[in-house]
């Protein structure tokens, strides 16, 4: 089965249906508390809702493990796992800020090591990134790779503080900030992750332990098999469930002596 296809052909049919939706008022409909703990919008109902569609027209059995509707099986005893962030960046989105993405991921094992096929699409923009295990990782067909930027002095660091306790920002963190040349927060992580597969910023970090696991992992086969690393803080493998309550902190960087710069100042403490 080619799932690349299929998990393209439906990022593409949640962008046709969602694109026409921004910025309106009806986009910003709330439908109570999705499985992943936020409010559920509109345009994210919308969207898993075309992610059901085309997955079951294709005849396909697989057990949907979504942001917005949680663990649900469609068809006979399916073998494939199809995990999504039908919006990522909803904030973004509602508000006309030009960065959120769809995000679809296959594996047949419930584990965010386990991504078999992984598609990111940008809502915004002529964009889409796939990558296949083994295959690596392609941005509009073309095979992408990271950036080669070493030192932080002159790098380019993605972090999501959002809703992060001022207190909580250690001494540590406060040292990484002054380090790096660029600090960015965009506000779609699978994006951002996607930004460090291809070069476009240089590292990206999540660690607040707030992130699921369902929004980034399309992005992190991505981002392996770019080239680039993806790792706890602590620089282990990402070995997380996939479950909409899963929450994971990560390090991701274009190249291992960056990572080893980012993560050796984070450790000190
Ligand atoms: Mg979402």
């Amino acid at each position: 089965m080619d799932w690349l296809e299929i998990l393209t052909e439906t990022t593409q049919h949640v962008k046709a249906l969602v694109t026409p939706l921004i910025g309106t008022p009806i986009s910003r409909k709330t439908y109570g508390i999705g499985a992943g703990g936020d409010q559920k919008k509109h345009i994210d109902v919308q969207a898993e809702k075309a992610i059901i569609e085309t997955l079951t027209e294709h005849g396909l059995d697989f057990t949907l493990i979504s942001e917005e509707s949680g663990i649900k099986e469609f068809g006979r005893a399916p073998v494939y796992y199809v995990i999504t962030d039908p919006v990522d960046g909803t904030t973004n989105f509602l508000r006309g800020i030009p960065f959120a993405c769809t995000s679809i991921a296959v594996s047949k094992s419930p584990r965010l090591d386990a991504i078999e096929a992984g598609v990111v699409t940008d809502l915004f923009h002529d964009t889409t990134y796939i990558a296949q295990k083994h295959m690596g990782s392609y941005c509009n067909y073309e095979k992408i790779s990271p950036s080669e930027t070493t030192n932080l002095s002159e790098a380019l660091l993605g972090l999501d503080l959002n809703t992060l306790n001022s207190t909580e920002l250690s001494e540590n963190l406060n040292t990484l900030l002054t380090k790096c040349r660029h600090i960015r927060h965009l506000g779609a992580n699978a994006l951002e992750i996607c930004y460090v597969a291809d070069g476009t910023i240089d590292a990206f970090i999540d660690i607040r332990g707030k992130l699921r696991t369902t929004d980034m992992a399309a992005a992190t086969l991505i981002i392996q098999e770019a080239g680039a690393q993806i790792t706890t803080p602590n620089n282990a493998p990402l070995t997380n469930n996939l479950d909409p309550t899963e929450r994971v902190s990560f390090i991701a960087t274009g190249n291992t002596n960056l990572h080893q710069a980012i993560t050796e100042i984070l450790e000190k403490g």
